[in-house]
């Protein structure tokens, strides 16, 4: 249980959903941005799709799909977004990895928190910059709180909460950093598609909300 059994079914879900709200996510990024978000983040997981076909059957490690994705992304999708989101599933799978075969809701609060250092330290956005950083900074205060011992999925229940309302907050925002920033007010009203990625990546790693 939460092996690289959940976290390949995790990202698969993650590659549907993305699939499925990739019109929402363009139009998000033109109202914002120059409208290539969707498409970014759609053709990074479909690469990631075949990446996983590629890995062995049989038990895999939790790290081994996170790993896959983060190599994918930071491989070569494009627009700002790419790199970034290949800074958080490489944290992800790297502080995965250093716990064991499974994930824990420890590794999960290390990784994703040193998913967003990293993010922060190349992107330079802070919170309230209106980018995907608003979505992770309650992310990873929702799974530092979550008590040792909490079940990986509740403790992604959490952090998919936290960073939807992280999301809402960007859309009441101004943009300061990237592209939306050229746009002033006009992109007040208009929630950040990058932090809505964000919140969609946690959200599908339950199959069912609880
Ligand atoms: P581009 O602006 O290169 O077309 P994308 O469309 O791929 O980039 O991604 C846009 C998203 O990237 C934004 O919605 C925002 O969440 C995120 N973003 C842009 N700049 C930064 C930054 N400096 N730090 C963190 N996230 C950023
Ligand atoms: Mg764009
Ligand atoms: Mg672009």
């Amino acid at each position: 249980e939460y092996d690289g059994t959940y976290t390949r079914a995790w990202i698969r879900r993650f590659a549907e959903s993305v699939a499925a709200t990739e019109p929402e996510l363009t139009r998000l990024d033109q109202r914002a941005g120059d409208g290539d978000f969707g498409t970014n983040l759609r053709t990074g997981l479909a690469l990631t799709l075949r990446e996983l076909r590629a890995l062995p059957a049989g038990p895999l490690p939790a790290s081994a799909p996170l790993e896959a994705t983060a190599r994918t992304f930071l491989d070569g999708v494009g627009g700002t977004s790419g790199p970034l989101f290949g800074l958080l599933f490489q944290e992800l799978a790297d502080a995965v990895a250093q716990a064991g075969p499974a994930l824990d809701v420890h590794s999960l609060a290390a990784g994703t928190a040193a998913g967003l250092a990293a993010i922060q330290r190349v992107g330079e956005a802070q919170p309230g910059d209106k980018t995907l950083v608003d979505a992770l900074v309650p992310a990873v205060e929702e799974l530092r709180h979550c008590p040792p011992g909490t079940r990986p999925d509740q403790a992604l229940a959490a952090a998919a909460r936290g960073s939807w309302q992280g999301v809402h907050s960007t859309a009441l925002l101004r943009a300061h950093r990237g592209r939306a920033s050229y746009l002033g007010e006009r992109a007040s009203g208009v929630p950040d598609p990058g932090a809505v990625g964000v919140a969609l990546f946690f959200s599908t790693a339950n199959a069912r909300v609880t």
